[in-house]
């Protein structure tokens, strides 16, 4: 599983037997950060202490090779091909004075004479540190420990490149940064609804939505097109006055559809509810999928005035939003 360079191998989903193997899945979901720029699969080097974890033939400890493959004679000749670095290396830190303790099927002549001083050379110029056990470091931590919680802060850090949200006007100041990175997931169809998690290979016993089981899971179809989630939007247009929800592309909507009657600060207002009411839709889905709960249409509005009143109000700079008012006619709002 851990490539050339010791990190992840990205061939190794070729090897595996199985796309159903969790594996598989780590190796896809370990691709799809890749996707974001963070060359995450390489992120993890082995670092040898006294060798004992580490299979001598088939690690990559030497470099960026398997001695298995590098020295396949040799190799053929081995007596225990399991045998790990400590069997063959025996240790001190100082290389001058390592012994190397060789187990061959017979006795090696001619070319293979050249091989195993070769193969010599390598064992003696590897780093050791026979006081620790062999390891793993995560190179992007400064600790070289691997945590859940660093790699959400440096996936989300990643997942907003900043130059693209300007580009495509995916910036809105009236919302927490979170927002904007889950509006341009959206749009570039990076959450992981069942279709998209499909296309990358990965496994899944159902592709039909996790609310309505109508439709297959496509972003689109969960952040709009399901019955729970027209329901939703249907509410949000009602309580801005904007009549009639119309049925556009999840990019259309995020975007940005503004009447054009409305303020330049209020088409803001208004791209901020539509987006914290997707947010919402989106963790509604989340909450029938990891905890089989679903809220009703009514209680996600009431969530959707609440946050929306919330992180609005507090962004928006010489003006103070009125409770009542927002939740009776927030549109007096969009023509600030
Ligand atoms: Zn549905």
């Amino acid at each position: 599983m851990f490539g050339s360079d010791g990190g992840l191998d990205s061939g190794s989903a070729n090897l595996l037997p199985s796309s159903s193997s969790p594996w598989h899945n780590i190796i896809v979901t370990g691709s799809l950060i890749d996707d974001l720029g963070i060359g995450f699969r390489n992120s993890f080097k082995r670092v040898i202490g006294n060798g004992a974890n580490t299979n001598f033939w088939n690690d990559y400890w030497a470099g960026t090779f398997k001695l298995s493959e590098r020295f396949p004679r040799l190799f053929r000749l081995e007596n225990y091909k399991e045998c790990s670095l400590m069997d063959r290396i025996v240790g001190s830190n100082d290389a001058a004075v390592r012994r190397l303790n060789w187990d061959w099927s017979r006795v090696l002549t001619g070319r293979l004479i050249h091989q195993v001083v070769e193969l010599a050379d390598i064992c003696t110029s590897i780093v050791m540190d026979v006081s620790k056990i062999d390891s793993w470091s995560w190179s992007l931590s400064s600790s070289g420990c691997f945590s859940v919680r660093e790699l959400t802060g440096i996936i989300e850090d990643h997942g907003l490149p900043s130059v693209n949200m300007v580009q495509e006007s995916l910036l809105n100041r009236l919302v927490p940064k979170k927002l904007e990175v889950f509006v341009w997931r959206a749009i570039k169809k990076r959450l992981p609804v069942r279709c998209e998690l499909d296309k990358r290979g990965i496994d899944l016993h159902s592709l039909r939505c996790p609310l309505c089981d109508d439709e297959l899971e496509s972003v689109d179809h969960t952040l709009i097109f399901c019955k729970h989630a027209l329901d939703v939007w249907d509410r949000i247009y009602s309580w801005c006055g904007l009549g009639n929800f119309l049925n556009l592309s999840i990019g259309e909507i995020l975007r940005g559809n503004s009447p054009c009657n409305m303020s330049c600060i209020g088409k803001t207002v208004w791209q901020a509810i539509e987006w914290v009411g997707a947010y919402f839709i989106w963790k509604n889905r989340n909450n029938k999928v990891f905890r089989d709960k679903i809220r009703t249409a009514p209680v996600t509005l009431s969530e959707i005035q609440l946050k929306s009143f919330e992180w609005i109000s507090n962004r928006l700079r010489g003006r103070k939003l009125d409770w009542l008012t927002w939740l009776t006619n927030p549109s007096s709002y969009f023509s600030l």
